[in-house]
């Protein structure tokens, strides 16, 4: 069973990892976006560590849904919305409960990325955040470990896609041969929860 302190821990390891990997995130959103993926990510992640070290949610879908409102408020870019709909939704999903079986938690990322793609408008192979996160989600139900391996590979097979959703789609052909950089986030994400894991 997963409690409130592992969904934490999660979020942790997320922030230290954004912190870590900023510049090449925003390094990836020059030539195809407005270089502030890793800034953008930076501040919102380091807001949801500050909150979650005042307040100690009992619930891990309190913790989920605690990181989103932050993501929401701090982060100015598309991504701040987008991951603050997937881990609220997320959140929500899991209720008050506090422990969630795995299973729980991959049905609770399903509702999230489901959220994310009624709210973007975003599908598979539109090269955004969701080419990483949906084939996560889908490898969740082997372990965290397989998830992480999905969550790279989605994100490295965006480089030759053309983008069709966000500030890379207005560069038309010109947005192929270059790594999404939010799929490239979301691959930190998934990472660390694989981390969390201790997997
Ligand atoms: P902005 O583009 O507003 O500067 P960021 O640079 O923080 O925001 O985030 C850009 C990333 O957000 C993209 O690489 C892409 O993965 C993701 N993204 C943008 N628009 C969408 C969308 N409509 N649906 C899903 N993901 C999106
Ligand atoms: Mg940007
Ligand atoms: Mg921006």
């Amino acid at each position: 069973m997963l409690d409130a302190d592992f969904f934490r821990r999660w979020m942790t390891a997320t922030a230290a990892s954004v912190d870590r990997e900023a510049e090449r995130l925003t390094a990836l959103d020059s030539p195809i976006g407005d270089a502030d993926h890793g800034s953008n990510l930076r501040r919102g992640f380091r807001a949801v560590a500050t909150a979650l070290d005042k307040e100690v949610p009992a619930a891990p879908g309190e913790v989920l849904q605690l990181a989103g409102k932050q993501l929401i408020s701090t982060v100015g870019g598309a991504s701040g919305p987008l991951y603050g709909t997937l881990l609220r939704r997320a959140g929500k999903a899991l209720g008050d409960a506090e422990e969630v079986t795995e299973e729980q938690l991959a049905q609770a990322l399903r509702a999230g990325v489901d959220g994310v793609m009624a709210l973007g408008g975003a599908a598979p192979g539109d090269k955004t955040m969701i080419d990483a996160l949906v084939p996560a989600v889908d490898a969740l139900a082997t372990s965290f470990d397989a998830a992480r391996t999905a969550a790279e590979e989605g994100a490295v097979a965006t480089t030759p896609l053309q983008a069709r959703k966000g500030r890379a789609s207005y560069l038309g052909e010109r947005s192929i041969g270059h790594q999404d950089p939010g799929a490239t986030s979301s691959a930190l994400l998934i990472a660390a929860l694989a981390e969390a894991a201790g997997e």
